[in-house]
């Protein structure tokens, strides 16, 4: 048995059954052994957009520089990435912005919200020539700057708790022992989730998601758009409308596994609740658009023919990673963006339509 199996089994038979919440919190960041503290996950066991394509990144490196201008070239303002992963999207943007406005690049004091001690390191490797300051959570970031900031694909790993529908009602859905085994169990408690059409009817068995952090995270971020403008660029895989069913899910080397069988070893994500993260957000809030759209509108395929001109031998695999990303089949209907920004003027957002 792996040790933080031991370590929750340890925990679960002092304490009693832990949420789902909790156990993805110490299968993803146990200081000891979470899955995201002592490895790069990124390229084994599965695959970002940044680590698909650099166009990706360049694209939204050039959206920051737009809305920047957009809002008078603040001389000053963080550039906050939430979740930096191996720090290729930084990098991205950075080089794209640098080369049509390196006083988007001057002005920006970068952080990096990262709870990982082995990422910030390959994160630092990546980003050796510019300065870039590290925190493991939002709030830490001061609200004394105007403000942008991208996410991709960190609220899929903020824990979930989840609940279970059943003649009488809903219960939190728990993780238990049964040996040296984890097994899913149920909390006698009745809970009662915030009104919403789903929950009306919902037949017996249906699962109900909840994240606990993605709500204070944006409601942080879009407060902030009240003192200082700005832009926040959430993209994750979700629903754009809340929905039920178990979406908890486990990839270890690019195939499914049972969550609940190696934690530390696998990761474990959720679909973002869109409409939930909508309803979380003060001022303005844009989208969600589904990824194909946002990045078309950004100009992906013009991107992708200069690339392809620069790099004849690797056009047919430039084509390959830009279906990746926009292909309704692959990446471009699942994922999907929403943006935040200050209410004054209601600017308009590039890959918005409105
Ligand atoms: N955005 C990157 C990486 C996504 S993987 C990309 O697109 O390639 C998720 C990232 O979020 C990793 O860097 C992981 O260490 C970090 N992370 C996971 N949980 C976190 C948390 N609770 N707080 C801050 N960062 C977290």
């Amino acid at each position: 048995m792996n040790a933080l199996k031991r370590k929750i089994i340890d925990v679960i038979r002092a304490k009693g059954p832990i949420s789902v919440a909790d156990y993805m919190r110490l299968a993803l960041i146990d200081p000891e052994h979470g899955y995201y503290m002592s490895r790069n996950p990124l390229g084994r066991d599965f695959t970002t957009a940044p680590e698909v394509s650099q166009i990706f990144g360049e694209l939204i490196g050039l959206f920051f520089v737009q809305v920047w201008e957009d809002r008078g070239s603040p001389s000053r303002f963080h550039f906050v990435e939430l979740g930096p992963g191996r720090g290729t999207l930084m990098a991205d943007m950075l080089r794209a912005a640098a080369k049509v406005r390196p006083e988007f690049v001057a002005a920006a004091k970068i952080t990096l919200v990262e709870v990982s001690p082995f990422l910030r390191g390959t994160q630092a490797e990546t980003l050796s020539s510019v300065a870039v300051k590290w925190v493991s959570r939002f709030d830490e970031v001061p609200n004394d700057l105007p403000l942008f900031l991208i996410g991709n694909e960190i609220f899929d790993a903020l824990p979930i708790r989840q609940f279970v529908k059943s003649e009488i009602g809903w219960h939190e859905r728990m993780v238990t022992a049964q040996g040296d085994n984890l097994a899913f169990s149920s909390s006698p408690d009745i809970f009662q989730p915030r009104s919403h059409a789903v929950n009306f009817g919902a037949p017996s068995g249906s699962v109900l998601e909840i994240s606990e952090f993605a709500g204070p995270i944006i409601s942080d971020i879009s407060r902030r758009f009240e003192r200082f403008d700005g832009v926040a660029l959430i993209i994750d895989y979700g629903y754009a409308k809340t929905a039920l069913g178990d979406t908890l899910q486990a990839l270890k080397g690019g195939a499914y596994v049972d969550p609940l069988a190696e934690p530390g070893e696998a990761d474990l994500t959720a679909h973002v609740d869109f409409e939930a993260l909508t309803r979380a957000a003060q001022g303005t809030i844009k989208g969600p658009v589904s990824q194909a759209e946002f990045l078309e509108r950004l100009g992906i395929r013009v991107r992708a023919e200069l690339l392809k001109r620069k790099n004849p031998a690797q056009a047919a695999q430039i084509d390959l990673d830009v279906s990746r990303l926009i292909d309704a089949d692959e990446m471009g209907i699942l994922f999907k963006t929403v943006a935040l920004c200050e209410a004054r003027g209601q600017p308009t957002l590039p890959g918005f339509d409105d």
